[in-house]
């Protein structure tokens, strides 16, 4: 695994010539939650919000913080990501927590819920500093396609706030990113996996996954990380990590 950043990340990093590393890529994947704009943020803040909402009916914030992460863990397998799921796993919770006071819902709580739901959907995603003049770059010398995962409306409805679209030449949503969907994904788009890289904020979903399909990875590394996505890089040669969308330029 190679690292150009100058800060250490917290990952193994070895400082090399960059020039000399440049690789001959055609297509460049890229991320879009918390890798081209702030995502993660405001679904902690609805968590926030859901635990002061359940605190006030004198449920132990903790527990209910446990439970919500044991259910929003397991919807993410089975209803999948985004606003919509997110709201399922705190219904999940709140029918859990209730039940041990016999205690049943209320339009209150289902009222509550929608507004948490349209606060995450409606997120400005404003894209990262540095995140534009970035993609600038990239587009005048690879082919550019945006992989994101969660629902389809959703995501589209991100990428259009963002105002990144002319960026890139296709706009991809999966429901889930693991090594079965990028090898369907070079079948389909007829990739040659040495010549494509996957850039994203998560080992899990981008980088550990795109790498075991053949293609390479370009970790940007981010201080505060979604549970579900945390997961330690494999080891690979094929693997890049730095700090910041910015510093794509260095190495692309
Ligand atoms: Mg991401």
């Amino acid at each position: 695994m190679l690292n150009f950043s100058n800060s250490h990340s917290g990952y193994p990093c070895s400082t090399r010539d960059t020039n000399s590393k440049k690789k001959p890529f055609e297509v460049i994947l890229v991320d879009a939650d918390d890798t081209l704009w702030e995502n993660y943020f405001y679904f902690e803040k609805a968590r926030e919000t859901f635990l002061n909402f359940m605190e006030k009916r004198e449920f132990n914030r903790e527990e209910v913080n446990y439970y919500l992460d044991h259910f929003d863990t397991k919807r993410l397998e089975e209803i999948g990501f985004g606003s919509h799921g997110f709201k399922k796993a705190m219904e999940f919770t709140i029918e859990h927590f209730y039940k041990q006071k016999n205690k049943g819902t209320s339009e209150t709580e289902k009222d509550f819920l929608e507004k948490i739901k349209t606060f995450i959907y409606n997120q400005p995603s404003i894209p990262y500093p540095g995140v534009k003049e970035t993609l600038e770059y990239l587009k005048k010398r690879y082919k550019l396609i945006l992989l994101t995962k969660g629902e389809e409306e959703e995501q589209l409805k991100k990428v259009q706030r963002s105002g990144l679209s002319q960026y890139f030449n296709a706009c991809i949503v999966l429901n889930d990113k693991t090594e079965k969907h990028y090898k369907d994904l070079i079948v389909r788009l007829k990739l040659n996996p040495e010549k494509s890289v996957m850039v994203g904020n998560s080992p899990k979903s981008d980088i550990n996954p795109a790498v075991k399909a053949g293609m390479y990875g370009i970790l940007i590394t981010k201080e505060k990380q979604w549970a579900y996505e945390e997961e330690d890089l494999i080891d690979s040669e094929k693997i890049i990590v730095v700090n910041s969308f910015k510093e794509l330029t260095n190495i692309l």
